[in-house]
């Protein structure tokens, strides 16, 4: 799988600037986390990633491929090959566990056979085999995130991303929620952006964490990194820091 490269990516929504230039550079397998306040653009750079809107300047590489070049190159989110998991809408309700993760394979004509032994599988993934048969409304927040997080892993993704899967979690699911993200990714290897305003969260399952502020870089680093040697006051502010 290749690296994730943005480079000065700009965007703006009418007269509010919301990605100054941003720079970001995910290696390959490694789960890297955007932390920052609401607002501060962490979904708008993952819709860029995701190819779900087109950023007004910059460039977005999946190693030697560039799928965005300040609008000479837009490359179509299903060419993008990115699964997306959302914090609200989830799961599709009319269809049940096994028909939404069957859902891409199916816009991919995975014919049926192949469609439902991918299906079980990546259903295992999620620990969720016995429920194939189910609706969403029979089963719990979690669970429902565990579907979404199937149909996103269904057709192999080569990035992974996430935004705030676990915000409507309760804090105790959410803690178990994470460990358990995090020993799937590092089980599957999978690159993974996924994007939080919790600090806890991203300082505890990431490999790397960029903190945002309103549409600008501050520090990029290792956990251990951001927390011990914040590059400034409002990181030390934000991940709580003591120094
Ligand atoms: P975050 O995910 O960090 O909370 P967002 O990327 O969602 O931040 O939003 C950043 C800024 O862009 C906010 O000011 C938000 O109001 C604005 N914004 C996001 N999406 C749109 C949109 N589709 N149209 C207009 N403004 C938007
Ligand atoms: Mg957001």
């Amino acid at each position: 799988m290749p690296d994730l490269m943005l480079t000065k990516v700009a965007k703006s929504f009418g007269s509010n600037a919301v990605l100054h230039d941003l720079d970001l550079h995910v290696r390959d397998g490694e789960l890297f986390t955007l932390l920052g306040p609401s607002g501060c653009g962490k979904s708008t750079t993952l819709w860029s990633i995701a190819g779900l809107h087109s950023p007004d300047r910059g460039t977005i590489a999946f190693g030697d491929r560039v799928v965005f070049d300040g609008g000479r190159i837009d490359v179509t989110p299903e060419r993008r090959n990115c699964g997306v998991v959302f914090q609200s809408y989830a799961v599709w309700p009319h269809l049940s566990v096994h028909d939404n993760v069957a859902y891409p394979l199916k816009l991919r004509r995975v014919k049926r056979p192949a469609r439902a032994a991918r299906v079980r599988e990546v259903l295992e993934l999620v620990e969720l085999g016995h429920l194939e048969r189910r609706y969403p409304h029979e089963l719990s927040g979690g669970q429902q995130q565990r579907v979404a997080l199937a149909r996103a892993l269904a057709h192999p993704p080569d990035l992974l991303l996430l935004d705030e899967p676990f915000s409507n979690l309760d804090a105790k699911l959410r803690e178990r929620a994470r460990e358990w993200l995090r020993a799937l990714q590092q089980r599957i290897g999978v690159t993974t952006v996924f994007v939080t305003h919790d600090q806890d969260e991203a300082l505890s399952m990431s490999d790397r964490v960029m903190v945002m502020d309103q549409g600008r870089v501050r520090q990029v680093g290792t956990p251990e990194e951001i927390y011990h040697e914040p590059a400034d006051e409002f990181v030390a502010d934000f991940v709580g820091s003591v120094n």
